[in-house]
């Protein structure tokens, strides 16, 4: 009985002990996320994938960050395949380069807009009407130094003043082809980053190619491509939120009797632009800007290009074929240079 009475005793005992334990676990658990969420945890997604011709990775925090991911990569797919390339047939730009003429809707217009103002305000070094330059030179397929007589007559039939913008009417004359090259990822990343917003990601990195769009007051850090290729960056940059776009001579580019030719163009003499840069790093809030001011400025060159960023209200840092870098004054304090062989120098 007492035996008996005692496992009774005991199993009440140890159920009771049993009880508290849970009790104790869940509460433990429950503090568990509780902490997590005080100090900021957020669930993370990541995906990695190829669109615009170049290697793509994002990384959201948030709730809906699995949502924002898939997002992320869909719009980047879609807004290359059915608006900005030009190699096929199909895209709002192929159409636009057969037709020569098109009804623009407001968002259409205002990146044309932007872009027509860059190339005034660069004097012409942004040029996105090179379309049929950069088919001469064959970048992208079996590029070769064309014949000069080949250039000038191309040259002589392109320019962005040529392009009519009245209204949301766009129109031009055969000749030009218009490129979306050198604004495609910063394109992207304004997109991209209305998904965020939408979604009220708490952060995210998404690096389209040369072009990293870092949302959130996180404080995040990208590095700088190291230019001569031999280690991957020479550089780190805390930038705080903004876009952040390269454009280098590193990143396409063929060799011919010796000499290396890159894809960014002067519209000027036809040829590579060749000022002594090897790249260009601009930072501005707006994706588009980012990318289309350093193409600009790595074609204008450092003083110019520097200028042209003071106009904009944007920030960068340029690096000339001698590792010199020079950084504009908003950088000064937010720039690390990693690799010994690369000298600071004076603005
Ligand atoms: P990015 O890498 O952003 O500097 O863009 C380079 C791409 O922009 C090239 O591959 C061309 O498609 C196009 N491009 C080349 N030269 C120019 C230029 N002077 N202005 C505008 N787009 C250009
Ligand atoms: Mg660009």
């Amino acid at each position: 009985m007492f035996f008996c009475g005692g496992t009774v005793m005991a199993k009440i005992f140890h159920s009771c002990k049993k009880k508290s334990k849970i009790i104790a676990f869940t509460a433990l658990v429950l503090l568990f996320f509780s902490v997590m969420l005080f100090c900021g945890f957020r669930p993370e997604k990541t995906a990695s994938f190829f669109a615009m011709d170049t290697y793509c990775s994002v990384k959201v925090k948030g709730k809906n960050s699995a949502d924002c991911v898939s997002e992320a990569e869909k719009l980047t797919r879609e807004l290359d395949e059915n608006i900005l390339t030009r190699h096929n047939d199909f895209s709002f730009v192929s159409r636009l380069n057969s037709e020569r003429k098109s009804v623009l809707d407001e968002k259409e217009k205002s990146r044309f807009e932007t872009m027509l103002g860059l190339s005034r305000d660069s004097g012409g070094a942004f040029d996105f009407t090179l379309g049929a330059l950069s088919d001469l030179w064959g970048f992208g397929e079996e590029p070769a130094v064309p014949d000069e007589k080949r250039i000038s007559e191309v040259l002589g039939k392109t320019g962005f003043e040529k392009i009519t913008l009245k209204g949301n009417e766009i129109s031009f004359p055969q000749g030009i082809v218009i490129d979306m090259g050198a604004v495609g990822k910063g394109i992207a990343l304004d997109e991209i980053k209305t998904v965020l917003d939408e979604n009220k990601a708490s952060s995210a990195v998404i690096s389209i190619g040369g072009s990293i769009l870092l949302y959130g007051k996180d404080d995040m850090t990208v590095g700088i491509t190291d230019p001569t290729g031999k280690s991957q960056y020479m550089a780190v940059l805390i930038p705080g939120e903004c876009c952040v776009s390269t454009s280098g001579s590193y990143e396409r580019f063929f060799e011919q009797n010796g000499k290396k030719y890159h894809h960014i163009l002067d519209p000027e003499t036809g040829f590579p632009a060749e000022n002594g840069l090897v790249s260009v790093t601009v930072c501005s809030e707006s994706g588009l800007l980012s990318d289309a001011l350093s193409t600009a400025c790595f074609v204008l060159g450092k003083e110019k290009g520097m200028a042209l960023l003071e106009k904009y209200g944007c920030e960068g840092v340029f690096i000339d074929g001698e590792n010199g870098v020079s950084v504009t004054d908003g950088l000064k304090d937010r720039l690390e240079i990693t690799d010994s062989r690369f000298v600071l120098r004076q603005v």
